[in-house]
């Protein structure tokens, strides 16, 4: 992946070539300032670009292990249901939780971290648009979550996970004293706009060794895509572990 510091002074090179050389530079302008622009969006909008900020999305195994992942909860209807079917098949997830969901969802956060499984930071708020938040706001964001989490669990968190996978230069600036680890996806389920069936076939055709997958616990039919997925990943031999066993690293920094 080419840095977006380093398409910027390509850019420039190639648009002071392009006025001294080429006829129609207007044309060219347009094209090579497309180009630079579709770059910056695509390293902004995909989590494993790696262009701002060094993400983990997928262990480079050979074995049938994959970790699942949980977004935007808790949520004090779906979360539990999820929890329940978890049990059933024996399969520790991640929980990445967004702050404000905490405040009347303590016990239930209590619930996942007693249970085995793993909570990350996923923001106070989940705005709309966190991503052109000031990094000073984002850190107060990411921050304050920590904080009530740690409060509950008596953990602190190592795991962060951006909204809507989005990076950019303000959260590499946010979250670089704060000593997290971004864990990005390799296998998104689309479960917040797809069907179950279409959700479920998605899943089946790209399943693949050391996969994490991305779900939301915020979405009633999540409890049916869950139940199918692990029955499915069963059947495969797929072993389902946290993040921090599959990518070998600690998801709280300290214990306390
Ligand atoms: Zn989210």
């Amino acid at each position: 992946m080419i840095k977006p510091r380093t398409t910027f002074v390509l850019y420039i090179i190639v648009l002071i070539l392009v006025y001294l050389f080429l006829p129609w530079q207007g044309i060219f302008f347009i094209i090579t300032s497309l180009l630079f622009l579709s770059h910056l969006v695509y390293c902004s909008a995909n989590i494993c670009s790696q262009a701002y900020i060094k993400t983990l999305c997928k262990a480079i195994i050979s074995e049938k292990k994959i970790a699942i992942t949980f977004d935007d909860g808790p949520d004090s209807e779906i979360t539990p249901k999820v929890l329940e079917i978890l049990d059933q098949y024996n399969a520790k997830a991640t929980f990445f939780c967004v702050g404000k969901h905490i405040e009347n969802n303590k016990d239930l956060l209590k619930l996942i971290d007693k249970k085995g499984h793993l909570i990350g930071n996923h923001t106070w708020s989940h705005d709309r648009w966190f991503d052109i938040f000031s990094s000073k706001k984002m850190k107060i964001e990411i921050e304050k979550t920590s904080d009530v989490i740690t409060a509950i669990i008596n953990r602190k968190l190592n795991l962060f996970r951006p909204p809507y996978g989005v990076t950019n230069p303000n959260l590499k600036r946010a979250i670089k004293d704060l000593n997290f680890r971004t864990i990005g996806w390799s296998l998104r389920s689309f479960d917040t706009v797809k069907s179950t069936e279409k959700t479920l076939k998605r899943l089946k055709n790209k399943l693949s060794p050391g996969d994490i997958i991305l779900f939301h616990d915020n979405r009633e039919h999540i409890v049916e895509i869950l139940k199918a997925f692990l029955e499915y990943s069963n059947d495969e031999g797929y072993e389902i572990i946290p993040v921090d066993q599959l990518l070998n690293i600690k998801a709280y920094e300290t214990y306390m």
